[in-house]
């Protein structure tokens, strides 16, 4: 049975305008078995098919907002300007 101690981790980023954004989309697989890992405690997939923050792929990919500093002191806890969701 595999320990699932060595990985690889993909990530993919994309970037929108019209405000700038950023989405990361991250995979991580067991480098030994194959195996896709889960991330537990990220909100579930949309049934609907609308990529909001959390996980797709049946679990395997987190999909996550990201931004770089606003200003000096910017410590990164607030959310990117863009965050208000349109449903
Ligand atoms: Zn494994």
């Amino acid at each position: 049975m595999c320990e699932h101690s060595n990985f690889d981790a993909k990530v993919i980023i994309k970037r929108s305008d019209a405000p700038p954004a950023w989405r990361a989309s991250l995979r991580v697989t067991c480098k030994q078995c194959g195996m896709d890992f889960y991330f537990p405690g990220l909100p579930p997939e949309q049934p609907n098919g609308i990529q909001q923050i959390g996980v797709a792929d049946h679990g395997t990919t987190a999909l996550l907002d990201i931004r770089p500093p606003l200003t000096s002191t910017d410590t990164g806890s607030t959310p990117p300007p863009n965050s208000v969701r349109r449903n």
